[in-house]
């Protein structure tokens, strides 16, 4: 991705740099060839050529770009599961995740973790990003996923003989697990996404209490996975399925529904972030009745946001890292409405303004393996920044408005926002 070149100097902003700490008022941040060289009061900033093009935040918020830390390109808004292996072919889909990508950046998202895709569209879809063809977050790529046989994404019934080609490698034991994990190294991916549970979405057989594989499969996926330098991660809501998890090694726990203290223990140990991606569950409670969901589906969903929340606020108070990532990309809870997510974390489950920005930008690029590079507005770092019209500490529903970005940017360059020319209105 190119950096922009030159000097660029944001003032009169609000700046939230990301680590947590306050913020202050009237910062100045000053960009060189797409890379911040400092960071601070306005009193103290070094002087730069008047004619060094500047952006005034107008006295609204600077802070690092978001990160989607569980994000799915290639979901798209679909309103059943099973559409998403069957209703449209490859082809298509890349378009629609090309779509997507280029949603999440104008949302203010300049990265993205990816939780699993179709195909290996994920690999692909990193690499036109990256060579500047479409516009979209820094993706760290992951390929199809991983479920044992029965479990919750192998929903094709035998007599149906369609299989699963796109979504979800099926496995029956370790020989399989290590089959389906050599097939993504040789793809190319970074994660490797697995469903060690079920999830309220299918009560009768798979439901988030209930195992979708067992400890021998997740550990032989481990092994061979860091045998490739590969990182792995899972749909964990069953308690015994997050500690499996953390025995077999995991590198992240998506969700960490009903994580105990044992459970807790484990992941603390070595330090595994958690991306409990609550706004799937609510958006779920709050539009599933209009999208056909039955009532036992429903009170799955409350049961998990409920231990979802209580867990997510466990961790973070216990010193754990959370990332933030909805599961977007379902027709009641779509592509663009990415921010909800950190809403959902001040106003409902106890973290602070400043907790939330901190899972969304530090935490996000350390779970991309990037917090070297950005995620906090640092003297060195590559200026991924957001600049805001309005106070989000004040409202941090504000977020969920992408018409109040005054810059979207990567590098150094805007991308979109109210300052940017490629900017699309709909
Ligand atoms: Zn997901």
């Amino acid at each position: 991705m190119k950096h922009a070149t030159g000097q660029l100097v944001i003032t009169n902003g609000n700046l939230i740099d990301g680590n947590g700490g306050p913020s202050l008022r009237d910062a100045t941040v000053i960009i060189g060839d797409g890379r911040i060289q400092f960071v601070g009061p306005a009193a103290a900033a070094p002087a730069v050529s008047p004619t060094t093009n500047r952006i005034d935040a107008k006295g609204g918020t600077i802070m690092p770009g978001l990160v989607e830390a569980h994000y799915h390109a290639t979901y798209f808004n679909v309103e059943k599961l099973e559409d998403l292996d069957i209703k449209y072919p490859v082809e298509y889909v890349s378009i629609l995740a090309a779509v997507n990508a280029k949603l999440a950046l104008e949302c203010g998202y300049t990265a993205a973790r990816s939780g699993g895709c179709l195909f290996n569209i994920d690999v692909w879809l990193k690499l036109a990003i990256e060579n500047d063809l479409i516009p979209g977050p820094r993706l760290a790529a992951s390929g199809r996923e991983i479920c044992s046989a029965g479990g919750l994404m192998d929903w094709n019934p035998e007599y149906r003989k369609i299989g699963m080609e796109g979504l979800v490698f099926t496995i029956n034991g370790i020989e399989d697990a290590r089959r389906a994990v050599r097939a993504l190294v040789k793809d190319g991916v970074e994660w490797v996404k697995t469903y060690p549970t079920g999830d309220a979405a299918w009560p009768d057989t798979n439901d988030h209490h209930t195992l979708c594989m067992n400890f021998d499969e997740m550990n032989a996926v481990v092994q061979t996975a860091h045998n490739h330098k590969l990182k792995v991660t899972g749909h964990c809501r069953a308690t015994e399925g997050i500690k499996n998890a953390l025995r077999a090694g995991y590198d992240s726990i998506e969700h960490g529904t009903f994580i105990d203290d044992e459970g807790l223990e484990l992941l603390l140990k070595r330090d595994v972030p958690c991306v409990p991606a609550l706004y799937f569950e609510k958006a779920s409670i709050d539009r599933g009745p209009e999208f056909g969901m039955s009532q036992a589906v429903i009170d799955g969903h409350k049961e998990t946001l409920e231990g979802g929340a209580a867990s997510a606020l466990k961790i973070l108070r216990a010193g754990g890292r959370i990332g933030l990532g909805g599961d977007y990309g379902f027709a009641w809870n779509p592509h663009g409405d990415y921010a909800r997510e950190i809403s959902f974390f001040v106003r409902h489950v106890g973290f602070t303004p400043l907790e939330a920005i901190r899972c969304a930008t530090k935490s996000g690029a350390e779970i991309l393996g990037r917090g070297h590079e950005f995620g906090t507005l640092e003297a060195g770092k590559l200026a991924d920044i957001l600049v805001v019209d309005g106070d989000v500490l004040e409202d941090i529903s504000i977020l969920e408005d992408r018409r109040r970005f005054l810059a979207v940017m990567q590098g150094g360059v805007i991308k979109a926002g109210q300052l940017s020319q490629s900017q699309t209105t709909n």
